[in-house]
């Protein structure tokens, strides 16, 4: 009976795991599924956005992993301390060892603000703050309810970072908050990038930058950081760049698990380089990441970890009966940005489509806009949390295409301005 295992019962862990067990249902007692993961309290972080503008309330955002897990899939609660692939083991962090016939890594990404020097010590003065832990977003909360306006600076680190387009949303969040409570006057609001634009792309980077222009928000682009200088209230970069602030969120360095780095599978950021199409580690075949824990060069976005599971469960069913491996992930993410009183935009890409206006899902029809403010995209937003819980989570087919496509795409005309507003 082929044992699957699936370390992290996060998003991607989770949408394999359930989507495996449903098409071996009908074959019961022949697949054996564990997901182990850290902890039993499973979050919806693209609820974290709302939490620090006293949108949602923290407990709509936790679940019980065990009871997001279908019937026939058993969860180890315990730490990966290691995966030993030439032995296809991984020892866990209460002695345990778990024994695979395939494994998949899908334990995320995470911040890490030690890596910036000076980043902590302004936390523990409540001058800099993050919001993509719970905890974080929840101080952040605290520290918005009692601005009073002054230099507000949104930082990321480095890329990639899960989510890259969250720091703008949150910029474009707090612009009208700001506007609604009376402050966004007195508030001087800039977002710190080490890009050369708003976003990866160039039509998106444009669109984007426009949207931060007309809200009279300045960007800093190429920004590496090297340190946070928490008594003067400074940010500064390697080439010795200064801006200052009075309140600092900040996206920290992003890394992958430190247990990938223990078993020498990671990348510099402890990512596991697989194969962007197949998702197969190029020494062990029956080695697969997925998620924000794999580096490939698609969006790390919880969107791209369900298209990479439709992807990589045809993949355990096929390696397991001897066939090749023949479906591809062609890095599809669909992302819904919020930008503010109840608007947003969504955009739709691979790797080799950028966002591009048109509609979506239906070329043509929509009823979504790309690269469009609407107020049908903000409604999409929203409704995602309860598509999260009831249909990706359980492995039920969404009515979207796993495969990302150009029809109906068109590229705004050259000196085109590209702040459109598409009727919702
Ligand atoms: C603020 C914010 C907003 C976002 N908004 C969106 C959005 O609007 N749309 C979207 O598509 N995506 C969004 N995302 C990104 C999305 O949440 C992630 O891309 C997605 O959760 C990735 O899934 P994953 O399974 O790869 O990682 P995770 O869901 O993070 O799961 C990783 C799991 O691995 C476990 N783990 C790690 N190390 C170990 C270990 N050593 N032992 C045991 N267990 C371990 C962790 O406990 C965790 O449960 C957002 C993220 C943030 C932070």
């Amino acid at each position: 009976m082929p044992h699957v295992v699936i370390l992290g019962g996060g998003t991607a862990g989770t949408m394999v795991a359930n989507t495996l067990a449903r098409r071996v249902a009908r074959r019961r007692g022949t697949w054996r599924i564990t997901v182990v993961d850290q902890d039993d309290r499973h979050l919806y972080q693209p609820g974290l956005l709302f939490l620090p503008f006293g949108a949602g309330g923290e407990q709509d955002l936790v679940r019980s992993r065990r009871r997001l897990l279908r019937p026939g899939v058993d969860l180890v609660v315990a730490g990966v301390e290691a995966i030993e692939p030439a032995a296809s083991r991984v020892r866990l962090d209460d002695g345990r060892v778990l024994g695979y016939d395939q494994l998949v890594v899908a334990t995320g990404t995470a911040p890490r603000p030690e890596q910036t020097p000076g980043l902590q010590e302004g936390g523990r003065r409540g001058t800099v703050h993050g919001f993509y832990t719970l905890e974080d977003a929840l101080a952040l909360r605290e520290a918005l309810a009692s601005w009073a306006g002054g230099r507000m600076v949104v930082h990321v680190a480095e890329m990639p970072v899960k989510c890259p387009v969250a720091p703008l949303e949150l910029t474009f969040l707090a612009d009208a908050f700001l506007a609604d409570r009376g402050l966004r006057a007195r508030t001087e609001l800039t977002y710190i990038t080490p890009l050369e634009g708003a976003f990866t792309r160039p039509v998106a980077a444009a669109h984007l930058g426009s949207m931060l222009a007309a809200r009279g928000i300045d960007v800093v682009p190429d920004f590496v950081v090297d340190r946070v200088d928490p008594d003067a209230g400074l940010l500064v970069s390697m080439d010795e760049r200064e801006v200052p602030f009075d309140l600092l969120v900040t996206v920290p360095v992003n890394m992958g698990s430190d247990a990938v780095a223990r078993s020498g599978l990671g990348d510099e950021l402890q990512h596991v380089p697989v194969d962007p199409g197949t998702l197969q580690h190029a020494e062990h075949e029956n080695l697969f990441a997925i998620g924000d824990a794999a580096a490939i060069p698609a969006s790390k976005a919880g969107s791209a970890a369900h298209f990479q599971a439709e992807v990589l469960v045809p993949h355990l069913l096929d390696q397991a009966a001897g066939r090749p491996l023949t479906h591809l992930y062609d890095g599809h993410a669909s992302c819904f940005v919020e930008s503010g009183h109840g608007r947003g935009l969504l955009i739709d890409f691979g790797y080799d489509v950028e966002p591009l206006p048109g509609r979506y899902p239906v070329p043509g029809l929509g009823p979504l806009g790309l690269l469009a403010e609407t107020r049908a995209n903000h409604w999409g937003k929203l409704a995602f949390r309860s598509v999260y819980w009831n249909l990706l989570l359980p492995g039920r087919r969404l009515p979207v295409p796993t495969r990302v496509t150009t029809a109906g795409r068109r590229a705004p005309a050259a000196g085109t301005p590209t702040t459109t507003h598409a009727a919702a």
